[in-house]
């Protein structure tokens, strides 16, 4: 494998670090502060080409890889995390429809993503059922050429702003595998019966828009179905195999937004006549610090390369999210410690990158389930 990036990856990481430095910096403490967002700067990142690069040509995207995306994803993660969710997170459930959609859906939803004129999410967690996802029950039973659904959701990134959510449903509660039972159905947010609730105070990533929803005889036609009925769960599986890999950019961002923030911050403070950063415990910290950087940046390279190939290694996906994210709260952790009670405060950034790092170890699969998939592909 060559780890060199291409000039038109290096090209990218460019414009995406200038747009982040350029854009975020001056917003997000607002927006953290708020728990607001301005879909302004959602709009220019789609103009700019940021957003949805992965998606096909046929849809009107750049046809890249996941590997151009995770590098987009590290660059507004490093300048700030909350936005960097806000943005990038609008087309959470594309990669689904990629993968299963019909071509009337594809059709439908992918060129708005692309151009900043809709937004997609994807709902699984519900209040009784997380990381086992088999436990889902909102209902989705089929009426003529209709599926009434009903059911709530938890924790539904965009819930409240999507123009369409991708709804987890039980669609075969008599199937004997509990791994058959659910369908992926695509629902209008503009449904009768459908409705969302913001979830306010989260720790971190404030800017992004978090919600309850909740569907009461909510009606859809019968070929929002998306995929293969009772096929959901391994269809989940698929998706969460490449929505993992942002996961990681997202946590590599972040622990290379922290390192910047030490280095800066160890340079400039000066105690007992020097500046921290002339103190051999600084520089092990640093050291630890990149060294952790580029494993997890590494890991996931490797993965997202294998997936662009379409030779897939779950249990590698598994292994660099839970890696990248423990790193991530790892290297945020002790860029707080170094900037001492200073980063304590939200005006300053490592603040944010230390409040925003720990969702990086509970959402598409917590840690525990990360390692539990690691295991199982060792001892079976
Ligand atoms: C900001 C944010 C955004 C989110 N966005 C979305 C979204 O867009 N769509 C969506 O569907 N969900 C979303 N989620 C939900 C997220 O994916 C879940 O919170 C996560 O999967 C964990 O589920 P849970 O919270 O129910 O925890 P639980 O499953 O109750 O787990 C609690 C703890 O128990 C551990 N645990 C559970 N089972 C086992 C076991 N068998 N062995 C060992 N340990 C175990 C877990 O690892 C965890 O540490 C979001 C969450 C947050 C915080």
């Amino acid at each position: 494998m060559d780890f060199t990036l291409s000039k038109e990856q290096r090209d990218i990481v460019r414009a995406a670090r200038k747009f982040a430095n350029g854009e975020f910096l001056d917003r997000a403490l607002e927006f953290d502060r708020e728990e607001k967002f301005d879909l302004d700067l959602w709009r220019k990142a789609c103009e700019l080409g940021f957003v949805g690069v992965f998606i096909d040509p046929a849809y009107n995207g750049a046809g890249m890889g996941f590997l151009e995306h995770s590098l987009i994803t590290e660059e507004f993660w490093a300048a700030d995390p909350g936005i960097g969710q806000a943005i990038l997170s609008t087309t959470f459930g594309s990669e689904l429809l990629l993968l299963y959609g019909s071509e009337d859906q594809k059709q439908l939803v992918l060129p708005k993503l692309v151009a900043g004129e809709a937004i997609i999410s994807t709902a699984i967690t519900e209040p009784d059922a997380g990381s086992d996802v088999t436990g889902v029950r909102t209902t989705a039973v089929k009426d003529g050429d209709e599926w009434i659904i009903n059911g709530s959701k938890m924790f539904n990134t965009n819930g409240t702003i999507a123009t369409w959510i991708l709804m987890f449903c039980m669609s075969d509660p008599e199937n004997p595998s509990r791994h058959e039972r659910h369908s992926f159905i695509l629902i209008p947010t503009d449904t009768p019966g459908f409705k969302a609730k913001k979830i306010l105070g989260k720790t971190g990533i404030r800017a992004s828009d978090t919600a309850d929803v909740s569907l009461k005889n909510v009606r859809v036609p019968i070929d929002h179905l998306v995929g293969k009925q009772g096929q959901g769960f391994h269809e989940l599986m698929a998706f969460f195999n490449r929505t993992r890999l942002h996961i990681c950019a997202q946590a590599v961002g972040l622990a290379r937004g922290a390192l910047d923030e030490a280095v800066h911050h160890t340079k400039e403070r000066r105690q007992f006549g020097a500046p921290l950063a002339s103190f051999q415990v600084t520089q092990f910290k640093i050291a630890e610090m990149a060294t952790l950087i580029r494993a997890a940046r590494n890991l996931y390279y490797e993965a997202a390369w294998l997936v662009d190939r379409g030779n897939l290694d779950h249990a590698l996906i598994a292994m660099a999210k839970w890696f990248s994210a423990e790193i991530a709260v790892r290297c945020a952790d002790e860029a707080v410690q170094m900037h001492g009670g200073y980063g304590y405060i939200d005006e300053y950034k490592v603040n944010r990158l230390y409040r925003a790092a720990k969702v990086l170890e509970i959402y598409e699969g917590t840690k525990e389930m990360e390692k539990t998939i690691i295991s199982r592909s060792i001892l079976g």
